[in-house]
């Protein structure tokens, strides 16, 4: 692992240990790229770089520090609105501004880590323009984001910014063919090329082949089997919330394939079969409709009532 584990971005890389060696890191940074590019990763190796009390190359990944951010424990590298999905709200960049004049723990710095802009919107992002502007000197502020644009230009050109690249294709089809098992290499370059050369984006893609129930509706869906569909989704009401939300995400990601693959765009299998028994209104249809379904079962409507619908609504 290390700064190795960013694959394909060379650059990067060169740029981090470079700014690293000098001594002279930003007190804020902005991750750009899109989801699956690798940010956590790549703010997670930035925080630990940070942290580390190596005397050589940082971060080391093997110091007390570096082991607690890689575990997420370090208790002065604080991720906010980690993994929920849930917007910034204006009290919590309160509680960031007050909490950073709180001195670190243990560590050389007190590191925060924003989830992607479009969760930290232009109210938040006021309350945190003083310290952004103005923190103590053991402050980092690391945004990730797939826009800098959504950034109040303040804040921005405050920041330091490294771009996540995509990763080239042979590169991608080695690490493809250990972390994505059971996939063919048709598959992992279809993969490769929907996610735009991101690996975990691509990761995802193939995760998504691999959830039986996204995989049997698709197929039931491309054939216009609706007894099959019908069928399948009866048999899902025992799942639990987070596993029909985890099926209609990969049925979702499958559906946005076979609309891609309309366009030319080379598809996953399962995408590839949508794309060629269903027009372009149909499949855009259905996934505007199992959106719908996870909006509800984000706002906890029963797992039952959401497949029923589904069941009327998928045609
Ligand atoms: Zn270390």
């Amino acid at each position: 692992m290390g700064l190795k584990s960013l694959r394909g971005n060379e650059e990067l890389k060169r740029r981090l240990t470079a700014a690293l060696a000098s001594g002279k890191t930003a007190q804020s940074y902005l991750l750009v790229g899109p989801e699956g590019s690798g940010r956590r990763t790549l703010a997670t190796l930035l925080a630990a770089a940070l942290e580390c009390t190596a005397d050589g190359d940082k971060p080391c990944l093997a110091c007390r520090q570096c082991k607690k951010v890689l575990a997420g424990t370090h208790p002065d590298v604080v991720w906010l609105g980690k993994r929920d999905k849930k917007r910034i709200s204006v009290d919590e960049a309160r509680w960031v501004k007050n909490d950073l004049y709180v001195r670190p723990n243990e560590g050389k710095k007190k590191i925060y880590v924003f989830p992607p802009t479009h969760l930290l919107g232009r109210e938040a992002q006021n309350a945190l323009l003083k310290v952004i502007e103005e923190p103590p000197e053991y402050g980092v502020f690391l945004m990730l984001t797939a826009q800098a644009e959504q950034l109040l230009p303040t804040i921005r050109s405050r920041s330091s910014e490294l771009t996540l690249l995509p990763v080239p294709e042979a590169e991608a089809m080695d690490w493809l063919r250990q972390n994505a098992k059971g996939a063919d290499d048709a598959m992992l370059s279809g993969a490769y090329a929907r996610a735009g050369g991101y690996l975990g984006a691509a990761a995802q893609l193939l995760h998504g082949e691999t959830d039986e129930n996204a995989r049997v509706l698709a197929a039931a869906y491309a054939d216009r089997d609706r007894y099959a569909l019908t069928e399948r989704l009866f048999r899902m009401e025992k799942l639990k919330r987070e596993q029909l939300i985890a099926t209609l995400d990969a049925l979702r990601k499958m559906l946005a394939d076979g609309l891609a693959a309309k366009y030319g765009r080379r598809a996953v299998a399962s995408g590839e079969k949508l794309s060629e028994t269903r027009t372009a209104a149909e499949l855009l249809s259905a996934c505007r409709i199992v959106e719908q379904a996870l909006a509800a079962a984000d706002a906890n409507v029963g797992v039952g009532h959401i497949c029923g619908w589904l069941a009327t609504q998928m045609r």
